[in-house]
């Protein structure tokens, strides 16, 4: 048996961050007006945000909220099963369920809590997990929750999620994202979902970067693909390009009754306030109507021209239509140093580093929204060819 520590110290771990250049801060933010950010008294530009369609600051946002907070006021009260329920909450999962075109949907609080209280409520010891490397912390911790075997497939390697099905044991939940968080890289769905099917494997795809952006009526890239009716569990996030704050987890109506019954963070956590699900209501309408339409085609054209910026300073762009533009840059060290010197420049650019990523593979993370203006996206084209230029 190990000793016991007599005291605690942790000064040794945050030098130890410090020294491997892999320390993090918050840094407050003092007003945000969609992409134009002021802190410290002066003004970005923010190609940090998740929020794709530029709804989280947007006048209808704003009116849902407002109306939602006058008719239902603040928080729930108590948990969804004991009388956090509102006939709200029904109406937005009735509403969910139908977008995904699954028979019903759930939400959680947040994306993360989705995670932890789908996968092991489905799958435990005697199970098997087969997860793509990149997958987002909240899928790892989830299988590791569960106490299934995991198996992990290099990203995006078909022969090798093969290969794992064969000897996979128990019941087999073959775990993807559809546009990966850190890369904008697009999951081979269509492979995955005839794989699974093959094996008789089910299949959760996590489509937080690709629902609201991706597919018709922003459904995502399993729709876009065609291949929605073969995902079993379809994962999302409300936090993203729904521009505010929540998951949902859609599936069939039994895979729900199971979750209300056996989801930890669902069953013991307190409701999401019910003007929350009022206001997230209204924008999922607006999602997937014109103007849900008119924000995903701004997007694109964004997101195209970024793409052109980028490869006139020679770097390559995902061979998908996602929002998120990396550069890899290598170092921890370097890369701070680059975004950084953006932040100089007067441009929000994160700086993602292990354990985000691998080492040796830290990048910045330029995302895209509908909201971000032409000349905003030239002058970031501009500063970097400047700040990469200049690298030495
Ligand atoms: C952001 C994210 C989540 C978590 O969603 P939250 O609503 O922010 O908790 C889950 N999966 C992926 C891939 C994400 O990028």
């Amino acid at each position: 048996m190990e000793e016991r520590t007599e005291s605690w110290d942790i000064t040794p771990q945050l030098d130890e961050l410090r020294a491997q250049g892999l320390w993090r801060e918050l840094r407050p933010l003092d007003e945000v007006n969609g992409v134009t950010v002021r802190a410290e008294g002066r003004e970005w530009i923010n190609f940090s945000s998740n929020d794709y369609l530029g709804l989280a600051q947007s006048a209808e946002m704003k009116d849902a909220l407002a109306e939602g907070i006058s008719r239902y006021g603040g928080g729930s009260g108590a948990s969804r099963l004991v009388c956090g329920t509102h006939r709200v909450h029904a109406a937005l999962e009735e509403a969910l369920a139908d977008f995904k075109r699954t028979e019903a949907a759930l939400t959680f609080s947040s994306g993360f809590a989705v995670a932890l209280g789908t996968i092991p409520a489905l799958v435990g010891p005697t199970d098997t997990i087969i997860l793509d490397k990149l997958c987002h912390a909240s899928l790892v911790d989830a299988a590791r929750l569960s106490g299934a075997t995991i198996r992990v497939f290099p990203h995006n390697h078909l022969e090798k999620l093969e290969r794992l099905l064969q000897t996979a044991k128990g019941r087999v939940l073959v775990v993807t994202e559809s546009i990966f968080s850190m890369d904008g890289d697009a999951a081979p769905l269509r492979e995955i979902a005839e794989l699974k099917a093959r094996y008789g494997a089910w299949l959760l795809v996590d489509e937080a970067h690709g629902v609201g952006v991706l597919g018709p009526q922003g459904r995502g890239l399993a729709a876009a693909l065609g291949v929605d009716q073969q995902v079993d569990l379809h994962l999302g996030t409300l936090s993203k390009a729904f521009g505010l704050s929540g998951g949902y987890l859609a599936a069939s109506r039994q895979v729900i009754d199971l979750l209300i019954n056996r989801a930890r963070s669902f069953i013991y956590s307190t409701a999401p306030p019910v003007h929350l699900a009022h206001a997230m209501g209204v924008i999922l309408e607006l999602i997937r109507n014109e103007r849900g339409d008119a924000l995903r085609s701004l997007l694109r054209g964004g997101v195209e021209q970024t793409q052109s910026v980028l490869s006139e300073i020679g770097i390559a762009s995902p061979p998908a239509p996602s929002a998120i533009l990396p550069v890899i840059l290598g170092e921890a060290s370097h890369a701070m140093a680059i975004s950084a010197r953006l932040r100089e420049a007067g441009f929000l650019i994160p700086c993602i580093r292990y354990p985000t990523v691998a080492r040796g593979s830290a990048r910045l993370r330029i995302t895209l929204c509908a909201v971000h203006s032409a000349p905003q996206i030239h002058a970031l084209g501009s500063a970097l060819r400047e700040t990469l230029g200049t690298q030495g």
